[in-house]
């Protein structure tokens, strides 16, 4: 009866559980059950290393925990290692931890369209926008430039991975928003606060063909509304996580990922 799960601090609001639980079901995987893992940084690595002997054949991980899973890891792949963190763990019968990183993959998935030779410009220099960044150069991209608030993490990012750090967010094919701003806000009153925050102007979005938001919300975000309403075309939050997760699915199934399920799970989910 293999367990999956996610580990975060804080992890109650994760959609994970629901998105994973209905494509087991979908596929009748009787038996397999994915749960929230809520784990204090101090507990991570014992409660990591317990995990294959407790039954679990795998598990996301969220914040803050992404760089300490490829750490702990017995084993990497190249694309975590080059990333710096992991989102995926799986335990081998052996005791081995490997680590992947699903969030990568998951957005070009999201995406779409083919990245290579665009140019894209990235929000942020966290996280998801180390993976964003490295996905989008390994995908082909003729050039990624980056803009952060704080210009120094840029700067610092682009020397570890690639691509340009910029003062300013500058007209491209592609805008990716990997910064948290959006996040649990009403639109109508946020819209040109959220667009100020971001280092963009509201005639600015108009430039991009496409606009992705890894912010994820069952409302539009204040930046995905914005560009709907200069005919651009988005990508939300909702179907790169969706992605992700399916990527996380098939690797400790074997099994094609339901996505529509998975999709409708993400949807119906409470915010
Ligand atoms: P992180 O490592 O904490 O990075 C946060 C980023 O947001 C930093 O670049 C930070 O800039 C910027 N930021 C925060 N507040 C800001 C503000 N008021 N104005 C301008 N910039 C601001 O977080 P992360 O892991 O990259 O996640 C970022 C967002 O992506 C979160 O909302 C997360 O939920 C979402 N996410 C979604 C998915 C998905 O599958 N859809 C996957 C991963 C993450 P500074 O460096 O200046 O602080």
């Amino acid at each position: 009866m293999p367990l999956l799960g996610v580990l975060g601090w804080p992890v109650a609001h994760s959609r994970s559980p629901a998105i994973h639980n209905a494509a087991l079901a979908e596929l009748g995987l009787a038996g397999w059950h994915y749960q929230r893992l809520p784990v204090p940084p101090a507990l991570f690595e014992e409660t990591v290393r317990a995990l294959g002997a407790a039954g679990f054949a795998g598990a996301n991980v969220t914040i803050p925990h992404k760089e300490a899973a490829l750490a702990l890891a017995g084993e990497a792949s190249e694309r975590a290692r080059a990333i710096g963190a992991a989102n995926t763990l799986s335990f081998a019968a052996d005791g081995t931890i490997v680590a992947e990183n699903t969030d990568a993959p998951g957005l070009i998935a999201a995406l779409g369209v083919p990245v290579a030779g665009l140019r894209a410009q990235v929000l942020g220099a966290g996280g998801s926008a180390r993976a964003a960044v490295w996905a989008l150069l390994d995908a082909g991209a003729a050039e990624v430039l980056v803009w952060n608030r704080t210009s120094v993490r840029a700067e610092r990012l682009t020397a570890d991975l690639g691509g340009s750090a910029v003062e300013r967010p500058q007209p491209a094919d592609l805008l990716v928003n990997c910064t948290s701003v959006g996040l649990g806000l009403e639109r109508s009153s946020a819209e040109d606060r959220d667009l100020n925050q971001l280092g963009l102007g509201g005639d600015q979005i108009g430039e991009y063909s496409y606009v992705a938001d890894l912010v994820y919300s069952s409302r539009s975000t204040p930046l995905l509304a914005a560009a709907a309403a200069c005919g651009v075309r988005t990508i939300d939050g909702l179907e790169i996580l969706v992605r992700q997760g399916a990527l996380s699915y098939e690797l400790w199934t074997g099994r094609e990922p339901p996505l529509e399920i998975m999709r409708r799970a993400a949807h119906e989910h409470p915010d």
